[in-house]
């Protein structure tokens, strides 16, 4: 263990079989302490004590894919559906500049409603009214020729996990129709085409093994991502994992660790889930190499509607979910939140 961990801290890169090996210890207190120390080093060399933040717009909650694992899939008949106005995305983003925010992630279902074209005004207009913001955008797989026209109208950067790297866990998680081919393909049509790219993966997903994250590990490292978002399975009462058990937060944490060190200048979000399942997860994530918090723009009234897994946070307007709040979270792991676009540095 010792000898694997220091091998990694030397080359920052390890085979499927060593990660494997690495993520077998992922219990051992001492070896999660000495690689989180190690990860916020790397951080802060890159990155100082900053946390970034993304406002987070909810755009949709309508979908035509049916994630197994996700509570907004189609399958669902019980989520009543709602879209944002155009209108309305722009008063969150006037409020989310307010607040600080220099970054917007517009996230949502695979809703065809919204057209590319459609999509491409939004992306104008955000352009147009924000020119110091970025644009991030999460709407799942589309052509090569869409991401391109986002692009064009000034999309800067695209989250898209490409969930798992197994294939057969990918099967199991998704229904047919989705591939794991398909997605590493998007990612890299993503990446050709200039965006900011992130990927990334559940922990604990039903099903998933410690080789299973191995193998996501060694994707990561292949695709060099700018961004990944990890964070821990959450089950949802209306899927069929509704009883499985969540994710654990230190495997999480150990995870957020490796792969600062892996990708020493990605941009790690200490994401909502981790937030979910434990009310200091985005403290611990800071402290494990996180650099990034992604709190909800959208607006109250629609929260509640967007729920990816059970008790998600955000979604009553919490106090610690608001700026001081968040920025009080970051001071409490060493770190200060800033009013910045926070792009990734170049290697
Ligand atoms: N439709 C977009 C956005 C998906 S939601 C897309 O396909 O990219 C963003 C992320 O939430 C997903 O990539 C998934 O990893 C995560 N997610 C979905 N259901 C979840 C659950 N039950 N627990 C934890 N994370 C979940």
């Amino acid at each position: 263990m010792e000898h694997i961990i220091e091998k990694f801290l030397e080359n920052h890169k390890l085979s499927r079989a060593e990660y494997l090996a690495l993520l077998e210890g992922w219990e051992n207190q001492e070896s999660a302490r000495r690689l989180a120390q190690e990860a916020v080093k790397i951080r802060d060399h890159y990155y100082g004590r900053k946390i970034f933040t993304r406002g987070l717009i909810e755009f949709t909650n309508y979908c035509k894919n049916n994630c197994y694992y996700c509570g907004i899939r189609n399958g669902n008949r019980n989520v009543s559906r709602y879209r944002l106005t155009e209108e309305e995305i722009l008063e969150c983003c006037h409020i989310g500049h307010g607040m600080g925010h220099r970054t917007f992630v517009l996230q949502g279902g695979e809703d065809p409603w919204f057209t590319d074209e459609k999509v491409a005004v939004i992306i104008r207009r955000i352009k147009a009214e924000f020119p110091d913001c970025a644009v991030t955008l999460s709407i799942g797989e589309k052509s090569y020729e869409s991401y391109r026209l986002f692009r064009e109208a000034g999309a800067d950067r695209y989250l898209l996990r490409h969930e798992t790297a197994d294939e057969e866990l990918y099967r199991s998680l998704h229904p047919a129709g989705l591939s794991l081919e398909k997605r590493k393909q998007c990612l890299y049509d993503l990446k050709k085409l200039g965006y900011q790219v992130g990927a990334g993966f559940m922990v604990g997903a039903p099903g998933q093994t410690l080789d299973h994250l191995a193998q996501d590990l060694v994707f990561l490292q292949e695709l060099q991502p700018q961004m990944a978002g990890i964070g821990p399975f959450i089950p949802h009462h209306d899927t069929k994992y509704g009883s499985e058990k969540a994710g654990s937060i230190e495997l999480t944490l150990f995870l957020l660790s490796v792969m600062r060190i892996m990708l020493p200048a990605v941009l790690l979000p200490a994401t909502t889930a981790l937030g979910t399942l434990d009310p200091m997860g985005r403290e611990k994530g800071f402290m494990a190499g996180a650099n990034v918090v992604m709190p909800n723009l959208s607006p109250l009234e629609n929260r509640r509607l967007y729920e990816l897994y059970d008790n998600k946070i955000g979604t009553r307007g919490e106090d610690g979910e608001s700026m001081e709040g968040l920025a009080r979270r970051a001071e409490c792991a060493g770190c200060r939140l800033v009013s910045e676009r926070g792009d990734a540095v170049e290697l």
